[in-house]
């Protein structure tokens, strides 16, 4: 049952980034939008969100209906381990100006992007939507772990004083097009793509970061962005919805690394440099909620969508974001 009725004019912040363009491919090429709709895809160059000011004008030159809040700054846990005094503030900064700006403006709904790296450690296993706040996070990435809570807490709030109903989505691990390639700064998917890309043109061993034990749940960004039009139209709650594949789809790094190194028919040597860490060891997420609402929701397979990634990698290497 659809729940929102009349057009919408949807504002996406961070709409540059690898979710983002996934949400304007299938809003534009997979006939995801609605007739009357309208769709604005905001990059850091139309407004630097970590700006009151900024953040106002862009509210005020569009006026959304809703708001679909991805601009973070994100990176994989190399860079992450050094920086939490940065991912704190500046994720801190922009939401609070987003979630903030949009309920003075009148906006009806909001869905922000939070991560499962932002559940607790020390845990029991599946994690749940209900254990966000429920112990601490992993010392690795603890600034933009707790700066993705404050955005669960920023929603409730609202809803307590205003009665807006602001709601958030927590995904796991992603790749896709678009994705920030850049070898020291990126994601395990990412980096292992374009690492496994030059490794063959170079004629040179792919070297893999750790052990290649850590466990990882993947979503492809394709598949993110249909579930968020879902959310976007359908889900109703303000507590938020974890979007993963299943607990059995569950992957090691080195089944991660298997996939790409056979999209790419690469057949050097594989290096594993335990002298870096592992991070977070496993962070399995059920997605049981997701399921009694989408019991039929088909994800595509994992090994077609690191195909269509890697090639797309390569077919883009040029102007790719690395
Ligand atoms: P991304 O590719 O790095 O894109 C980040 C986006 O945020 C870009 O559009 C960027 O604009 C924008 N941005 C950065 N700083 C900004 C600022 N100060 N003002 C305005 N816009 C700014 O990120 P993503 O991977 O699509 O992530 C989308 C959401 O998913 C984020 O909330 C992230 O935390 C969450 N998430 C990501 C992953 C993952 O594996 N990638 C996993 C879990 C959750 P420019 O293009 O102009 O720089
Ligand atoms: P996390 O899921 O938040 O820890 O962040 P990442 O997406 O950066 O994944 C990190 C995991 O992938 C760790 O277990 C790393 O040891 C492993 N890994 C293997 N090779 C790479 C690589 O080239 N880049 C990154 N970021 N991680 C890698």
């Amino acid at each position: 049952m659809e729940k929102s009725v009349g057009p919408m004019r949807v504002l996406v912040t961070g709409g540059s980034g690898l979710v983002g363009r996934a949400i304007e491919r299938v809003v534009k090429e997979e006939g995801g939008g609605r007739e009357g709709d309208e769709w604005i895809f905001l990059s850091s160059k139309d407004a630097n969100l970590m700006s009151v000011e900024a953040t106002r004008a862009v509210f005020q030159k569009h006026r959304p209906t809703h708001v679909i809040h991805l601009a973070t700054i994100v990176r994989g846990l190399y860079i992450n381990m050094k920086h939490n005094l940065d991912f704190w503030r500046i994720n801190v900064h922009i939401n609070d100006n987003v979630l903030h700006t949009a309920q003075e403006f009148g906006v009806v709904k909001v869905i922000s992007c939070l991560s499962t790296c932002a559940f607790p450690d020390k845990t029991t296993y599946p994690i749940d939507e209900t254990m966000l706040h429920s112990g601490p996070p992993h010392e690795s990435n603890y600034g933009y772990a707790y700066a993705k809570r404050m955005i669960d807490i920023h929603n409730r709030a609202l809803y307590q004083q205003y009665g807006v109903k602001y709601t958030a989505i927590i995904p796991t691990n992603m790749f896709g097009p678009h994705d920030n390639y850049n070898i020291e700064d990126s994601h395990v998917m990412p980096g292992l793509i374009h690492k496994t890309y030059l490794a063959k043109k170079e004629g040179k061993p792919l070297e893999v970061w750790g052990t290649g034990r850590a466990l990882r749940q993947f979503i492809y960004s394709l598949d993110l962005a249909r579930l968020f039009l879902w959310v976007l139209r359908e889900y109703d709650e303000v507590e938020p919805i974890i979007l993963s594949v299943g607990e059995e789809d569950e992957l090691s790094i080195k089944d991660a690394v298997e996939a790409v190194v056979e999209a790419f028919e690469f057949k050097g040597k594989i290096v594993y440099d335990t002298s870096k860490p592992d991070g977070q060891f496993r962070k399995t997420a059920s997605n049981a909620k997701l399921r009694k609402y989408r019991p039929d929701f088909k994800f595509t397979p994992f090994r077609q969508a690191i195909k269509e990634t890697c090639d797309w990698f390569a077919a883009n290497y040029d102007t790719a974001r690395k």
